[in-house]
C-alpha cells in the first residue's frame, strides 16, 4: 500500500489530499487571491498537508506545479504569469524541513495523466496523449508508460502551445497562433468578437464561454456553428500534431469543454481517423474520467515510477 501527500496547485486554489494507492482518502484546500507569490502560500499548504497526515501514514509529498517543471530535480523552470518566485524555491528542502517526508515535483497536466493512467480512463495504457480544454489547453504525452521529460523537462508539455495558424493570434506564451491562442476559454471572447456577423449573432450580449457558444450552436445561430467549428478543427489539427508526434494508442480529454463531450469526442475521432497516418490503425480518442482529482491520484504512480523509492 501506498501512501501520498498531494498538492494540486492552480491559480487560485490548491487542492490537497493524502491518496492511498488508486482512492483519496482525505482532502482539504485552500484558495487565495491574485498575484501571491508562492512562499507567502506554502506555510499554509505546510498546514494543510500535516493535518491531512495526522496519522504518519504518507511516504512523501507529490506536488503538481501549473507551469514548466524540471521533474528530475523538482524544480520549477518557468511560470507563465503565475507564482513567478516558485523558480527560486527549493520545494524539496520545503518539504523534508515543513512536512518531514520527500517531496517530487512535476507538472500538473503530467500528473493528472499519471492519475488518468493509473484510475482513470486511460488505465492499462502507456501511449496516450492527454488535452486539457478549458480556460487554457493544457496537451500532455506518455510513452511506454512514462510523461515524456526530455532534455530540459519541456517535452510534451506544450501540446497547447502547438502552433496551428502562423498568421494567428499572439498567444500568452510568446509565440502566435497556438491552438490556445485559436480556441481556448481565454481567447473564445476574441475569436468571437472578430467573427463576421457576430453584431448580429444570438452571442451578442451573452457571456462568450464555450457552454454558450455549444447551445446557440446547437440552436442553429450561424456564428455560434462557424466558432464552434472553427474550434473543433483546431483541437482536431492539434490532435494530428499530437498523433504524429508521440505515436499514441489513445487521445484523452478532460476540462470545462467536456461538458459537450458528446459533441467533441466523436468530432475529434473522426478527424484523427480520416487525417492521422498511422497504418496500424486509429489511435482511441476518450474523456477523462477523474476531473479535478486526476493530478491528485498522479502522485502514487509519480512516486511508484521512480525504482526502489516507494514500492
Ligand atoms: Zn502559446
Amino acid at each position: 500500500m501506498v501512501r501520498i501527500l498531494a498538492v494540486d496547485l492552480g491559480g487560485s486554489h490548491a487542492a490537497c489530499a493524502l491518496v492511498e494507492d488508486k482512492a483519496i482518502i482525505a482532502r482539504d484546500g485552500i484558495t487565495f487571491g491574485d498575484g501571491v507569490t508562492l512562499e507567502a502560500i506554502l506555510p499554509e499548504i505546510a498546514e494543510v498537508l500535516r493535518r491531512l497526515n495526522n496519522q504518519h501514514m504518507a511516504q512523501g509529498v507529490g506536488f503538481g506545479f501549473c507551469g514548466l517543471v524540471d521533474a528530475r530535480n523538482s524544480r520549477v523552470s518557468s511560470t507563465n504569469g503565475k507564482f513567478v518566485d516558485a523558480v527560486d524555491l527549493d520545494l524539496r528542502a520545503w518539504g523534508q524541513n515543513q512536512i518531514g517526508l520527500p517531496l517530487r515535483l512535476e507538472n500538473d497536466a503530467r500528473l493528472a495523466l499519471l492519475g488518468e493512467c493509473a484510475a482513470g480512463a486511460a488505465q492499462g495504457e502507456t501511449d496516450v496523449v492527454m488535452f486539457t480544454l478549458g480556460t487554457g489547453i493544457g496537451g500532455v504525452a506518455m510513452m511506454d508508460g512514462r510523461p515524456l521529460q526530455g532534455k530540459h523537462g519541456q517535452a510534451g508539455v506544450l501540446g497547447g502551445h502547438v502552433p496551428v495558424n502562423f498568421n494567428g493570434r499572439k498567444c500568452t506564451c510568446g509565440a502566435i497562433g497556438c491552438a490556445e491562442s485559436e480556441a481556448s476559454g481565454w481567447s473564445l471572447p476574441l475569436v468571437c468578437a472578430e467573427w463576421p456577423g457576430f453584431a448580429t449573432s444570438a452571442l451578442q450580449g451573452r457571456e462568450i464561454n464555450f457552454e454558450n457558444v455549444f447551445a446557440c450552436a446547437a440552436a442553429g445561430d450561424r456564428v455560434a456553428v462557424e466558432v464552434q467549428q472553427h474550434c473543433l478543427q483546431v483541437w482536431g489539427a492539434t490532435a494530428i500534431a499530437a498523433v504524429h508526434a508521440f505515436d499514441p494508442d489513445v487521445l484523452l480529454y478532460g476540462g470545462g469543454v467536456m461538458k459537450s463531450a458528446n459533441v467533441v469526442i466523436p468530432f475529434i475521432q473522426d478527424y484523427v481517423n480520416r487525417y492521422a497516418w498511422t497504418p496500424w490503425g486509429k489511435p482511441t480518442v476518450r474523456a477523462a474520467q477523474l476531473g479535478n482529482d486526476a493530478a491528485l491520484l498522479g502522485v502514487v504512480p509519480l512516486f511508484q515510477q521512480e525504482s526502489g523509492f516507494v514500492r
